[in-house]
């Protein structure tokens, strides 16, 4: 293969729905510290809940969602003041807590209370239009790949957490990824995961009128639009091809897909497997599903994060489990083209590419199956990246081609 071109069918579709998932989305703020260029919140000083409020929500999710981890996300959830308090608190509760951060409040010293507190992962959203200054004003992505790694260092050298780095793909930074592809590679000991998510916003010329009930919305009114006619449609088949275009052997394993469109990969998944100086191959779908039903037997939860003692173990991966994937024969017999291979650390690495709402002609909303990062308001689980929508109208807008 080596195009965008998929077959959502040849893939494993990850087993996440909406009272079962590997993930929910804890926002104990809206306040923070940078202003991205894509982001879908309102930053709001003095927006923080309080801990009581906070795990209100965890209830929530509790009683009506299993869940592995949670992603504390907000605004940055770093600026919220009772951050070591909610994190010790997911960890008691038997879940994963992840802290979604730009990085920006990140100290050594924070970092090491976080760990102490019981933090399993970071996701740090890292890309070139989110206003940063000082020393990183006007970087590309690829000049920000020292600022990326600086915080999986850190990571390391606190030791036993799991790292991943999320980024807006634009349309004018698409050309990027290949390259940071490349750069999770070259520190595939260090960096676990990464994610590409598809700018998505509402724009002058789409050809909807917008509703809250009965009522007209004006677009300009929606919190996430932009006054430009912008690209809003790049999709993760676009975001693969791009990636091919470099790494012709780059290939899928599972998807989500969409609530509109079965096909759609709203959340497409690679996994793969190699050393900092060559990728053995690309695992397949029975791998994942090997992993996913695995976890959820023992467990009792669909997989999300890996810890960093799981993704180390490559070899023992292709060694023991090659009977199982034809994505891992393939990687075991590279792997065993140089016999003294056998001696070098071997991981696995995630990259995901993802695909928010996007519109049907018929102007139907086509959402992630199953969420992953649904959210609690007003005790109800609702779509993160909509939020807005039911904080302004209390209703979710409905899409209607104009005549
Ligand atoms: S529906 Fe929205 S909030 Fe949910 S996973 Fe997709 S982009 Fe994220």
């Amino acid at each position: 293969m080596n195009n965008g071109k998929l077959n959502h069918l040849d893939l494993y579709r990850l087993p996440w729905s909406l009272s079962d998932n590997a993930i929910s989305w804890l926002e104990p703020t809206a306040m923070c510290n940078l202003s991205c260029d894509g982001c879908y919140r309102e930053n709001e000083k003095d927006s923080h809940l309080s801990v009581e409020e906070v795990k209100r929500h965890l209830d929530v999710f509790q009683k009506l969602r299993n869940s592995d981890c949670i992603s504390i996300a907000g605004g940055d959830p770093l600026l919220y003041p009772y951050i070591l308090e909610i994190v010790a608190d997911i960890k008691k509760r038997g879940l994963k807590p992840i802290v979604n951060t730009n990085g920006k409040a990140l100290t050594m010293e924070l970092l090491k209370d976080l760990k102490k507190a019981g933090v399993y992962g970071f996701t740090f959203h890292i890309d070139s239009k989110q206003g940063r200054g000082g020393e990183w004003k006007d970087k590309n992505e690829i000049e920000l790949n020292q600022l990326r790694l600086k915080y999986a260092e850190m990571l390391a050298e606190v030791g036993g957490i799991s790292c991943s780095f999320n980024s807006t793909v634009y349309e004018d930074t698409l050309k990027y990824v290949p390259e940071m592809v490349d750069w999770a590679h070259k520190h595939i000991d260090i960096v676990h995961t990464m994610v590409f998510i598809a700018f998505r916003h509402v724009i002058p010329n789409m050809p909807f009128d917008w509703y809250a009930g009965a009522e007209k919305v004006n677009w300009d009114e929606i919190k996430y639009h932009s006054d430009m006619k912008r690209d809003i449609e790049i999709m993760s088949t676009d975001v693969l091809a791009k990636v091919r275009e470099r790494f012709p052997e780059f290939t899928p394993a599972a998807y989500l897909n969409g609530t509109v469109k079965p096909d759609s990969f709203k959340w497409l998944l690679t996994e793969r497997v190699g050393t900092k100086d060559k990728i053995y191959g690309y695992l397949g779908p029975k791998f994942l599903e090997l992993m996913m039903t695995v976890h959820h037997y023992f467990k009792g939860t669909y997989l999300s994060y890996a810890s960093p003692s799981l993704t180390k173990k490559g070899r023992s991966t292709l060694l023991l489990l090659w009977p199982f994937d034809k994505g891992l024969r393939v990687a075991l017999k590279n792997f065993l083209k140089n016999p003294l291979r056998i001696f070098k650390k071997t991981h696995l690495q995630t990259i995901m590419f993802i695909q928010p709402v996007d519109f049907t002609e018929k102007g139907e909303q086509n959402m992630c199956d199953g969420c992953p990062d649904i959210t609690v308001y007003n005790n109800e689980l609702i779509w993160s990246c909509r939020m807005e929508e039911q904080k302004k109208y209390d209703t979710w807008l409905r899409t209607v081609p104009k005549n």
